[in-house]
């Protein structure tokens, strides 16, 4: 397993449904078991609110001894795809957990379910119901009001036995009968009033193909798919409260082993949304470059971001669980994987905006082979050689021809330091046509080779380069908040989230001068560019021609600064 995905000893802090667990392991209440499952739909790709789940139910189990099994609650054929399927199991992978030999699906226990339908259709305790999906939901009644029993309730067992098993054959249109519970139309709880068990669907499913024509609801196949695999902790969120009591309605029921839900609250991250339909929308309407475009939540956009595995179970661990839904910063995120690159990516110099500096006393046609630190952080990751010569190329805003106060970088007559090369100053620029500064000569002093002036006169900046002739062109993409609001839901009346996308939110820059190290990085290559932040390969990165992706920007000191300067300005 690459060491990165190598789970860490689970967190030993605690929270809730640990504290459930410890008791029952007490009490033996399992027989000292602990057996949870990830049981994801398979109409989507997984994002980081899954990520809380997975590490949930996979880190808990593990501290425990116990197992954890990956279960597709495939219940839905109209929505469901081999695809999805095969990306999450890829994504759990990534993340550094392991189902073993403990992969299933919902889809395989459809002959039981449906015998442990007709066992509750002879005990009296499921019917046919001909009302539309409408007439249920006008039956069903309100928070306030009661239901009202539907006029199928009283069938007799053999005429329900026998429309059931009409309804497997196929005999009767999509949506003209249904199988449900009879529980109590007057329940306070109105996932208790009749809930449908089974409906009419002629689709085609991604396993099962055309062999069933009805299909169970989610609130009789998940616990019962519970059950059947001896799961003894069901861990879902917090909306799935309401369906406990209907959850361990059918459990009891049936008389079969009984495993206990326990919901958490879900994660919610600012400037973000976590709903596979909204996310559908934006790949299917073409607003992103698909599942995995890197500003997507999604596990594996923001894998193809650059983020870590580790950096997400951090995250994860760091926010814990709970019994109320919040809101946390999308900032959090951004910490815990700027901590995690800070200690693992190797240092590189990469020019994005690139302004010629010619070095006028610099040999012509000399080279030098700087050392550089391949990670201050890590004193294993050694040194590389990285070419100096007199031409370089320098990030754009690190020249200001007028300084404003407190830019302490390069400017004519102001000295600066070259990061693991010389002290230079600026003389004089060259501008083209449209007045725009193209070249800036300066002047180096050659004892300064390393950075450090034998006569220990200081300079207040180092500044980032790379030798012009040695450069490496790349494309490498800028990415911002996907949507301008915190709350993307948050609309004016008429407008869908999609009125809050980010219009920003890609930057595609080319004719970017990286140093040759980077030439030919292999995708997911992660590296810290000094002081511009954390970049990784893209898989769109070809031989000799990379392409990079910000993951996370450093704090920017200056960008702060002046931003202030801006709004003492507006104020
Ligand atoms: P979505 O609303 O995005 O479609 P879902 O709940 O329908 O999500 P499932 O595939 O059913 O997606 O989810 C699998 C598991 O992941 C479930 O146990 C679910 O509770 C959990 N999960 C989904 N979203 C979140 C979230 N934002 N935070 C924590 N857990 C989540
Ligand atoms: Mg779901």
């Amino acid at each position: 397993m690459n060491p990165e995905n190598a789970p860490e000893k689970p967190p030993a802090h605690s929270n809730f449904i640990r504290d459930i667990i410890v008791e029952d392991l007490k009490t033996n209440k399992y027989g000292g078991r602990v057996h949870t499952r990830f049981p994801p739909e398979p109409n989507g790709y997984l994002h980081i609110g899954h990520a809380k789940s997975i590490w949930l139910n996979f880190g808990l189990a593990a501290e425990f001894g116990g197992k954890t099994n990956l279960r597709f609650d495939d219940t839905n054929p109209e929505k469901e795809e081999q695809e999805y399927v095969d990306s999450i199991k890829d994504t759990v992978r990534w993340l550094g957990y392991d189902w073993e030999d403990r992969l299933f699906y919902a889809s395989d226990y459809f002959p039981q379910l449906y015998e442990w339908a007709v066992q509750l259709i002879k005990a009296g305790k499921a019917y046919v119901c001909d009302l539309s999906a409408d007439e249920v939901r006008q039956y069903r009644g309100t928070l306030t009001e009661p239901g009202k029993e539907s006029p199928y309730r009283n069938r007799s067992v053999e005429e329900n036995l026998d429309l059931f098993a009409r309804m497997r054959a196929g005999e009767f249109p999509d949506g003209s009968r249904t199988l449900r519970a009879k529980i109590d139309m007057a329940s306070p709880n109105l996932n208790l009033r009749d809930p449908v068990m089974y409906r009419i669907l002629h689709a085609t499913h991604h396993r099962t193909g055309d062999q069933w024509s009805i299909y169970p609801m989610y609130d009789f196949a998940h616990g019962q798919s519970d059950s059947i695999e001896r799961v003894t902790h069901s861990i879902c969120t917090l909306e799935f409260e309401d369906h406990r009591p209907l959850y361990d309605w059918y459990i009891e029921q049936l008389g079969i082993y009984h495993p206990q839900q326990i919901e958490f609250d879900r994660l919610n991250l600012t400037y973000t949304l976590l709903s596979k339909r909204k996310l559908l929308q934006l790949v299917q309407e073409g607003r992103v470059r698909g599942w995995d475009d890197p500003r997507m939540p999604t596990l594996s956009g923001l894998r193809r971001r650059g983020y870590t595995p580790q950096a997400i179970r951090n995250f994860c661990a760091a926010i814990g669980v709970s019994k109320t839904n919040g809101i946390i910063e999308l900032g959090l995120l951004e910490h815990y994987v700027r901590e995690d690159l800070n200690r693992r990516a190797p240092r590189a110099m990469a020019v994005l905006r690139p302004l010629k500096v010619v070095i006028d006393n610099y040999p012509e046609g000399q080279v030098e082979e700087m050392e550089a630190v391949n990670n201050p952080e890590d004193a294993s990751a050694g040194t590389r050689k990285v070419p100096f010569s007199r031409v370089l190329y320098i990030e754009q805003e690190d020249f200001r021809e007028d300084p404003p106060k407190q830019y302490y970088r390069l400017s004519p007559g102001r000295e600066v330091r070259l990061r693991y090369g010389y002290f230079i100053t600026a003389r004089s620029v060259v501008k083209n046509a449209a007045g725009e500064i193209v070249e800036v000569h300066c002047t180096y002093d050659p004892e300064t080779r390393g950075g450090n002036a034998p006569d220990g006169r200081k300079v207040k900046s180092t500044i980032h380069w790379v030798s012009a002739e040695h450069a490496v062109e790349a494309e490498v993409r800028l990415y911002e908040n996907l949507f301008t609001r915190p709350n993307p839901n948050e609309t004016e009346p008429g407008q869908d989230f999609t009125a809050n996308l980010n219009p920003h939110s890609l930057e595609v820059l080319t004719g970017c001068k990286l140093e040759p190290s980077l030439a030919n990085p292999a995708a997911g290559d992660r590296y810290q560019f000094e002081r511009l932040g954390y970049f990784a390969a893209d898989p769109d990165t070809a031989p000799g021609k990379p392409v990079f992706n910000r993951t996370v920007a450093l704090r920017d000191t200056w960008a702060k600064i002046e931003k202030r300067g801006q709004e003492g300005v507006r104020s």
